[in-house]
């Protein structure tokens, strides 16, 4: 443990000191082939899981739900894994990952690295680390931040992503679409509450896996679009089921193609979600072409994919 990145006296950094996580958000807005898209993938631990990560970690702190010397657990595919991982890192706290067997081992690495304990549960989907994650979480001295479940995830999103997005168009622009793939849902609602708050005609997109598009079908198959369909409808989609427009279905191997474009001709490593994001959003700008502000997310970054997509090239060549 390392005893200058984790003081021993509670959460708080010490008055006057700055951290990593000070330097969560603010990732630039780009424009990328006639849509706008979030570098999430810059934040610290490589994703846009850092914001809810530290969102939901300091108000628990705040509400006394979370105290020193507790252990954090929560399922992830990965990137909310690393997220926290980092948050514990910074904040003293234990981390215990539940993740399924079968996802990048980037990901599991980076967890390790940072810390946190990695227990992997299931096959690929999380249900069975969610159950796993919940159960943990229940006991004394452990705090489960529940990504798919709380309210508050939905909340970062609409109350610091949504806005940073909003300031960064440039003036008198609004968006008329936001489109987005489902893990937890918290990005797509809560992106589309704080855009329908300036603009109540604001398209809600959700992107699934064609392979498996749970929600649109309740199809639960393997796919290539790590970070989104994790296996089941979360629980914050099911509550705001209604303020989605539509999911429209991108094939893996398209995402993946489409990763790999984004890098040669945009010069970001990004990761497949990126790609099917970019996909869903030019097709749907070509759909309508009179929806002039299109906004959509690079999650997360290639580096969390060497093994299952990058490296892999080089016997390709
Ligand atoms: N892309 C990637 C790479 C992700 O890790 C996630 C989150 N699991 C998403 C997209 C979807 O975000 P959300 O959980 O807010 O639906």
């Amino acid at each position: 443990m390392n005893s200058v990145l984790r003081p021993e006296f509670g959460p708080e950094s010490p008055e006057g000191t700055t951290s990593i996580l000070d330097r969560i958000g603010d990732t630039p807005l780009v424009t990328v082939e006639g849509v706008w898209a979030k570098l999430e993938f810059l934040n610290p631990s490589g994703s846009i899981k850092a914001r809810i990560a530290k969102y939901i970690i300091e108000r628990a702190e705040a509400e006394g739900k979370l105290q020193p010397g507790d252990t954090i657990v929560e399922a992830s595919s990965g990137n909310t894994g690393n997220a926290l991982s980092m948050v514990a890192a910074v904040k003293g706290y234990r981390m215990l990952v539940v993740q399924p067997q079968g996802i990048s081992s980037e990901r599991l690495a980076i967890s390790r690295a940072l810390g946190a304990e990695v227990m992997e549960v299931g096959d690929f989907h999380v249900n069975e680390a969610l159950e796993r994650a919940r159960e943990l979480g229940e006991a004394g001295g452990y705090f489960c931040p529940r990504q798919f479940a709380s309210e508050l995830n939905v909340e970062e999103n609409r109350t610091w992503l949504g806005p940073e997005i909003l300031q960064q168009l440039p003036e008198g622009r609004k968006p008329d679409a936001v489109v987005a793939g489902v893990g937890t849902g918290g990005t797509l609602v809560g992106l589309g509450q704080a855009f329908r708050a300036v603009n109540p005609d604001c398209l809600v997109i959700g992107v699934e896996p064609a392979e498996s598009p749970t929600i649109t079908t309740g199809a639960v198959e393997r796919h290539q679009i790590e970070g989104i369909s994790d296996g089941f409808i979360p629980e914050i989609l099911q509550r705001h089921r209604n303020e989605v427009d539509y999911l429209v279905p991108v094939r893996s191997c398209e995402a993946v193609a489409e990763m790999r474009r984004i890098a040669n001709q945009h010069g970001c490593f990004v990761g497949p979600s990126s790609g099917a994001h970019l996909l869903a959003a030019k097709a749907l700008k070509r759909d309508h072409p009179e929806l002039e502000n299109v906004i959509t997310l690079f999650c997360d970054g290639g580096e969390k994919y060497f093994s299952e997509h990058f490296l892999p090239m080089k016997e390709e060549v």
